[in-house]
């Protein structure tokens, strides 16, 4: 069954998150990727092949309006780059996001490597 995969990343983080989609474009390719805006056209940009949806960009709430598809149960998955060189404006969102995947018990992943591991473990062949 299809599942619904929030993927995000930092400014900085954004190409590696579209190289990491890429990579695993084929895995990915079934799934119903939500993404916050800025990221979901990098995103769309390197892999127009994959389902993506946006919601608003980060800053500007998307971090809480994914958080709000977590708490109603409609995120099976999260990728999150965060860039941990950089202060972020809307750091308080980011941190809510982050606790809410938490109590919600949501496979994360925050950095390439990890996110491999998530895929390894079969996170999109549930
Ligand atoms: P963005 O938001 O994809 O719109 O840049 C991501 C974030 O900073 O949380």
């Amino acid at each position: 069954m299809p599942l619904t995969l929030a993927l995000v990343a930092h400014d900085r983080m954004k190409p590696a998150l579209a190289e990491w989609a890429a990579r695993h474009a084929e895995e990915l390719a079934p799934h119903a990727l939500i993404c916050t805006a800025t990221t979901g056209g990098v995103l769309q940009d390197r892999n127009p092949d994959l389902n993506v949806t946006t919601v608003k960009s980060g800053p500007l709430g998307g971090d809480q309006q994914i958080g709000g598809m977590i708490a109603e149960g409609r995120v099976q998955g999260m990728i999150f780059f965060p860039d941990p060189l950089a202060p972020q404006a809307h750091d308080v969102d980011v941190k809510a996001l982050l606790r809410i995947a938490l109590v919600y018990d949501v496979p994360c992943a925050f950095s390439p490597a990890t996110a491999d591991l998530l895929v390894a473990g079969g996170l999109l062949r549930r």
